[in-house]
Order: structure tokens, then sequence, then C-alpha cells
């Protein structure tokens, strides 16, 4: 990389662009005040001491200040004419939807497994079939970034709740049972997802009815 060239995720607006900030500057005076607004771009400069990511210089109210490149974004005008202006937040990372569970892995109480997805130490480790024809793995915290159904969730519960009971010597509760094979259908391409479902609702419903009565008696 040149010493003119920034990074891509700062890629420089040209001189004379609008742009939206978030920032603090230091006036001439020594004390520090937080800005945000809208500016337009008067300079850039790519390197501050050898680091990457680079500082823009921007004019807004005939000041100029200098605001790091992470915290200026393209100029979005608010729709009923408000001052300022919203900083568009970074694109979010693209991940396929989960389309099925596969299993957990357990490395054991004092196992140390990687998380697949972003390197976290942990002790589970789920994989699960994605939309993209992938099969992926990512520990419970990082599935929650990918997209899926309430099908998906329903199954990671219950897959938990099978290792709970398998570890006591018992079996699942009816309902779940349900449930679960329900849903094992849907990803062998027997059930549809809508037919797995409606079982989900009847037998939480059918679950809902027997807490009912035990709770009369
Ligand atoms: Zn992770």
């Amino acid at each position: 990389m040149t010493a003119t060239e920034a990074p891509a995720a700062y890629q420089p607006f040209e001189a004379g662009a609008r742009v939206a900030f978030t920032d603090g500057h230091r006036p001439a005076s020594r004390s520090f005040r937080a800005l945000s607004g809208n500016a337009v771009v008067v300079g850039f400069r790519p390197y501050v001491d050898g680091k990457p990511g680079g500082w823009y210089t921007l004019e807004r109210k005939g000041e100029t200040i200098s605001v790091e490149a992470r915290n200026v974004a393209a100029y979005e005008p608010k729709a009923k004419g408000a001052p300022g202006a919203k900083v568009a937040k970074p694109a979010p990372e693209t991940l396929p939807k989960i389309v099925a569970m596969v299993g957990k892995s357990d490395s054991g109480e004092y196992g140390n497994a990687t998380c697949p997805h972003c390197g976290a130490d942990g002790r589970y480790v789920w994989t699960f079939r994605c939309d993209d024809g992938t099969t992926r793995g990512a520990m419970a915290g990082c599935i929650k970034l990918f997209p899926r159904s309430a099908l998906v969730d329903e199954h990671q519960r219950l897959l938990d709740r099978l290792d709970e009971r398998q570890a006591k010597g018992q079996t699942l509760a009816s309902w779940d049972q349900a449930k679960l094979a329900a849903i094992e259908a849907v990803v062998a391409g027997r059930m549809t997802e809508a037919e797995a479902l409606l079982v989900v609702k009847v037998e939480n419903a059918k679950r809902t009815a027997w807490m009912d009565r035990r709770g009369r008696r």
C-alpha cells in the first residue's frame, strides 16, 4: 500500500462532498467538544503517525476541523428537514440463513473448543446447514448472528433439553418428542416448515393444558 492509498474501509470522500460525522475535536482552546452534524470535505490525509485510517479536514459553519475517517459517513438528510444528519451504520455482516441444526459437540467440562465463527474458546460447538448449501459451525452466541427460522431456534432448544434429560437418564416429555420428530422430518424433507410449526403450536398447547390441569389440583 502506498502512502496515498487509504484502506478500503475508509474510502475517501472527494473534496467538496457533503458528509456526516460524529466526533470529538479540539478547537483552538484546550477544551474538548463532542460534535456531530454535517460538513463539507476540504481534504484528506490517509495516514497519521504511520497508522492507517486517515483523517478528514472538514469545514463546518466556517470552522475547519479534523475528524477521523472512521467517524465520517455519507450524508443522508433527514426526511423532515431536521438539523443534523444521520451517520449511516456500516453494512452488517452478510450471513446465510440457517435451515437446520445438525447437532452439538461437547468438548467436556474442561474441554476447550474453538468457535468456528469467531475463534472464541468455549465448550459447545453447534453444527448447522445453511441455505447457501454450506454446513457450518458456531457456538450458541454466534448462532444468534445468523438469520434463522423459529423452527431452528426450537430445534436448538429441544436438542439442549434432550442432552439435559439424557444426562439424568430421562427421556423428553411427549410434546417435546413430537416437536423434535416434526422438526427432524423437515430436515429429512418429509414435512414442510409450515406443517412442523403447526405441530409445535399444537404440542405447546398440550403442554399448557397439562400444566393448567396440574395447577388446579
Ligand atoms: Zn463465535
